[in-house]
């Protein structure tokens, strides 16, 4: 049995009549995948002569399991969710790139995103020649989704969402979102790579309600394994099959897929390390707003401050000069005059007020 054809299910299309798989290009659709020595044997043997590995044990002379589903089964446990609606991918990165070569012809489709936001949508798009269409979000950096639903058009695949977004740090209302999932005929794209930093706000269960919303989350940022490259999206079966169907077939290796595990056996340090952030932000929230050149702290419901201030640049490169690096955010949209700063440990947030102190 392909073990492709395990994750392609007849899903019912959302109301309105559509189907996800009627968005797919043309090519996607009727490619026939390369179908690996371990996608053609499901069972348990005890002599591997299938696929040219070498046969003497270095710990990593086999190819890993292409579907990854020890790890799969540990992460819907934690998630609530089926293995059958979990993809994994080479950072949140993969994901990204592989549903712009699912459904958008080069050239001729379009996408949707917010701005400002996750700079790496557009890059994704760039590479495959797809049209990015921007909405600006308000001052305070908020979701209109009718403003945005009126940007889409018959051409318009993807709708990129990131919520809490980044760079500016707050979470997206979830009714905004909803609306645009109920009513685009795409796919909608929620990135949620700091929502373990929202507690509680996560909109992974409505993959439930609509086939057509993809949840990004990643072990990059809360789980500390920026690393091992290892991203999560989830979503409907039917678009679990297609990432499945076009991605690199060993696309996670062994060393990430063991390392993961035994992160997963350890939940309760993540969220130590979550809790002490998310305290450690309100601190220096707190100390950043004392400053005179400091004019507004957005409020973050991320692991990260957008801090609008006079002499932004100055202040960027003097941090650098002492060895502080933080993100210059002047040049983008709605952020100007704003620096981007990540929360770090208590040591070193300590240090970035003491050089600032000395900026008064
Ligand atoms: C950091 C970040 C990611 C993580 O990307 P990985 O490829 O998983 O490391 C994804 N989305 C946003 C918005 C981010 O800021």
């Amino acid at each position: 049995m392909n073990a492709n054809n395990k994750y392609i299910v007849n899903q019912a299309p959302p109301s309105g009549g559509w189907g996800v798989g009627s968005l797919l290009r043309p090519n996607i659709a009727n490619l026939t995948p390369y179908s690996s020595a371990r996608d053609e044997f499901s069972g348990s043997a005890s002599v591997f002569l299938d696929a040219n590995e070498n046969p003497y044990e270095t710990g990593y002379n086999r190819y890993p399991d292409p579907y990854q589903m020890e790890v799969k089964k540990r992460i819907a446990e934690i998630k609530g969710v089926q293995t059958e609606q979990i993809f994994l991918g080479n950072g949140s990165d993969e994901p990204i790139d592989l549903l712009f070569r699912a459904f958008c012809n080069p050239g001729v489709d379009n996408v949707v995103a917010i701005e400002p936001s996750y700079g790496m949508y557009t890059v994704s798009a760039g590479i495959n020649d797809v049209e990015v269409k921007k909405v600006l979000l308000t001052e305070n950096f908020e979701l209109e989704s009718e403003k945005l639903l009126a940007v889409t058009n018959d051409k318009t695949k993807l709708v990129f969402l990131c919520s809490p977004n980044n760079p500016s740090g707050n979470l997206l209302n979830s009714d905004e979102i909803i609306n645009i999932v109920k009513n685009f005929r795409g796919i909608v794209i929620v990135d949620e790579a700091y929502i373990d930093f929202a507690p509680g706000k996560t909109l992974l269960s409505e993959i439930n309600n609509y086939p057509n919303l993809v949840i990004l989350q990643t072990f990059s940022k809360a789980w500390g394994l920026a690393g091992i490259r290892l991203g999560m999206a989830f979503t409907s079966p039917e678009i679990i099959g297609i990432l499945n169907k076009i991605k690199y077939p060993y696309n996670i290796n062994s060393l990430t897929q063991q390392k993961v595990i035994e992160t997963l056996n350890n939940t309760e340090q993540k969220e130590n390390w979550v809790k002490t952030i998310i305290n450690e932000r309100e601190r220096l929230a707190k100390e950043l707003k004392q400053f005179n050149f400091v004019k507004k702290i957005y409020p973050s419901d991320a692991n990260f401050l957008l801090v609008k201030m006079d002499r932004a640049r100055e202040i960027f490169e003097y941090l650098m000069k002492k060895g502080v690096i933080v993100r210059d955010r002047s040049k983008v949209a709605l952020c100007e005059g704003s620096l981007r700063i990540t929360v770090g440990s208590p040591k070193e947030n300590d240090k970035l007020i003491q050089h600032l102190m000395l900026q008064q």
